[in-house]
């Protein structure tokens, strides 16, 4: 309150609460915002008015301040304390006064008081001369207590002390012993160490520069955990959750640990799509694994958009060949009753004759009875009983067959799609399992990738690129190369269907 000569407000306005926070004058200010268990006022004796002769520091809490541990009192010249006054024994009271500036000759002086006044803190603003309607007007309300469980307790992090100001650790389970203080966030003042800066750059780094070398510095060797990490589990599981529970307790935001992380995070998921496709289907566990992995590096742009694509077009294939089918339309088709047309594409039979190859343009025609190529005037069909295989060869369909002509080959757009579709179809008409023998013959171990990936270094060793990744078995499996660590390279997928032409 700002007393005038008479001991008294010279209105309600001369009375600084937590519902009028600052005074006309702005010679006195109530902090909305102190540090747990504080209360803080600004006082600006250049500001008082004349007429103002005291400024009485008074406060209340909800029961009493009996109850209250290390009341101190402490007066500040700008940031630096020139006085404290512990009251020792405070009355059983709800309201007291601490202590009041009050002129003296030309200047101003402070007195600590530490008087307890029973009628409450209604009681000491009426006294002098604030006019109160309802008691609870001028008591704060009280404030929830500090929660004893952190917001997210499972993550262990930094956060305001339950047992007062500044930030404890929380590892998880329980509070440790581990305490800092915590830390203003204005501009002039470094964001994580908290030491005051002459100034700061608009858009300039907000730590300051022994907080950004020391980061650098655990930055280095935290990316070297972070690859053995990522080499043995994976960004999942404890390991992974340590090394940002360790970034946090460095008080080290995670932007920058992501952004030290993000080539060997790349690195990470080419090779798991390299893996994934080596043995030429991809799972629905592998699809979850690599979108897993995307999220918890928060990676994306357009290679890592590439290899979303690339996954999901693995594993629709992949699930056509299972004989997951899709079932279309049969408008204009001439089908059998119980006939469910899965597959319809413009196609080029070709066909092998003494002159030369005779190609015909037309339609192929999948259903679960049987294959049909249907031309301008021919048209020939297959029931999947005669089938034996389909393979894709050279951009082109091979299927071959037990029939007089022994089988046929097609060209089409989507070679790798159509030839899905035919080996679901054979697969679910044969009631066949799910490719036992493929998997087995392209199938290579986890512990042969990690060899060969190691030795050739994650890259093509022809061309040194590091994206789209595939193994590639140096002598084909078709003229009898083994599925042998000597006999498999990493190649990326221009390198490979070079390749594939040459042979
Ligand atoms: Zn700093
Ligand atoms: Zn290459």
């Amino acid at each position: 309150m700002l007393l005038s000569d008479g001991g008294r407000v010279r209105s309600d306005r001369d009375f600084v609460f937590f519902n009028a926070p600052r005074h006309v004058s702005q010679a006195v200010t109530l902090d909305p915002e102190p540090d747990p268990g504080t209360a803080r006022l600004s006082v600006s004796l250049p500001r008082t008015e004349s007429e103002v002769e005291r400024i009485v520091v008074t406060g209340s809490v909800p029961d009493s301040f009996a109850a209250v541990q290390g009341l101190i009192l402490t007066v500040f010249d700008h940031n630096r304390p020139v006085a404290w006054f512990e009251i020792a024994e405070a009355e059983p009271v709800r309201a007291m006064m601490f202590g009041e500036f009050y002129r003296r000759e030309s200047g101003w002086r402070f007195r600590a008081v530490g008087q307890g006044w029973a009628s409450g803190l209604a009681g000491i603003v009426t006294e002098f001369g604030v006019r109160v309607d309802d008691p609870g007007e001028v008591e704060r309300p009280v404030p929830p207590p500090a929660p004893m469980l952190p917001p997210n307790p499972e993550r262990p992090d930094w956060h305001p002390d339950p047992e007062g100001p500044g930030l404890r650790w929380w590892d998880g389970q329980a509070w440790t012993a581990t305490t800092r203080p915590a830390v203003s966030g204005d501009a002039r003042h470094c964001s994580r160490c908290g030491r005051s800066r002459r100034w700061r750059l608009f858009g300039g780094p907000a730590l300051c520069r022994d907080c950004t070398e020391e980061i650098e510095a655990y930055l280095s060797g935290w990316r070297g955990r972070a690859e053995r990490v990522l080499r043995t589990g994976g960004p999942r599981g404890d390991d992974w959750e340590g090394l940002w529970t360790a970034l946090r307790y460095q008080r080290i935001d995670a932007a920058a640990g992501a952004g030290a992380l993000k080539p060997l995070a790349h690195d990470h998921v080419e090779r798991l799509v390299a893996f994934a496709f080596a043995d030429g289907s991809i799972e629905q566990s592998e699809m979850d694994e690599f979108d897993a992995a995307i999220t918890a590096l928060a990676l994306d742009g357009p290679l890592i958009e590439d290899l979303r694509r690339r996954m999901g077009r693995g594993r629709m294939l992949t699930r056509l060949r299972g004989g997951e089918l899709p079932i279309l339309g049969a408008t204009g088709l001439h089908l059998d009753p119980a006939e469910q047309l899965h597959l319809n594409v413009p196609a080029i039979h070709i066909r092998q004759l003494a002159r030369g190859p005779k190609l015909t343009e037309g339609r192929l025609i999948c259903s679960n009875k049987k294959l049909r190529f249907t031309g301008p005037d021919t048209g020939t069909e297959m029931p999947w009983a005669r089938v034996v295989s389909v393979t894709t060869t050279s951009g082109r369909v091979a299927v071959s067959a037990t029939s007089a002509r022994g089988g046929a080959v097609f060209e089409v757009a989507d070679p790798d799609h159509v030839a899905a579709t035919m080996e679901g179809a054979l697969r679910v008409a044969k009631r066949l399992a799910l490719s036992p023998g493929r998997r087995d013959t392209r199938s290579i171990s986890q512990e042969i990738k990690a060899q060969v990936w190691q030795r050739d270094g994650g890259k093509c060793v022809e061309c040194g690129d590091s994206h789209y990744l595939e193994f590639d078995h140096i002598i084909p499996l078709s003229r009898g190369g083994a599925t042998s660590a000597a006999n498999l390279q990493i190649l990326c997928r221009a390198c490979n269907r070079a390749k594939g032409a040459n042979i």
